[in-house]
């Protein structure tokens, strides 16, 4: 049983298949550990989805697997990402979901930065 609780990781998601670019993205920063792009559906006026390069299915996974250089490029990517959306300033949100019962829909692991507005509170 992987750490994360979710299926063995499959190179078929949606996500792998947008960091071999065979699916196009809208491509907001890219370096040697992570890809952000804007999310197709967007649930805020900004709302762009942060990836690791390396195959893991979930935040456990990631957490669990991955080396230090990984996870430190990885939030240094995602800091970067705020920052050259102009999101610093207002404040932002970041959020993943892992697993069913989170509703996680892709199996690569990704965060969600939303922002460009008020957010309200968080829903449980
Ligand atoms: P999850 O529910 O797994 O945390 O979020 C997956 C996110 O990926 C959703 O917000 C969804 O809109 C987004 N998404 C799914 N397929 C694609 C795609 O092909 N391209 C992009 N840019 N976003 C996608």
């Amino acid at each position: 049983m992987p750490v994360s609780g979710l299926p063995p990781y499959d190179d078929g998601n949606i996500f792998a298949r947008i960091l071999r670019g065979e699916i196009p993205s809208r491509k907001v920063h890219e370096d040697e550990h992570a890809l952000a792009f804007h999310d197709i559906a967007p649930q805020a006026p900004v709302h762009v989805l942060v990836i690791p390069k390396g195959s893991y299915v979930s935040v456990a996974d990631f957490s669990a697997k991955a080396s230090p250089e990984e996870v430190a490029g990885f939030w240094r990517a995602v800091g970067l990402v705020a920052r050259q959306l102009g999101l610093e300033d207002q404040g932002f949100r970041v959020l993943t979901n892992m697993g069913s019962d989170a509703g996680q829909e892709v199996p690569h692991f990704h965060v969600h930065i939303f922002g460009g507005k008020p957010l309200g509170p968080m829903l449980a």
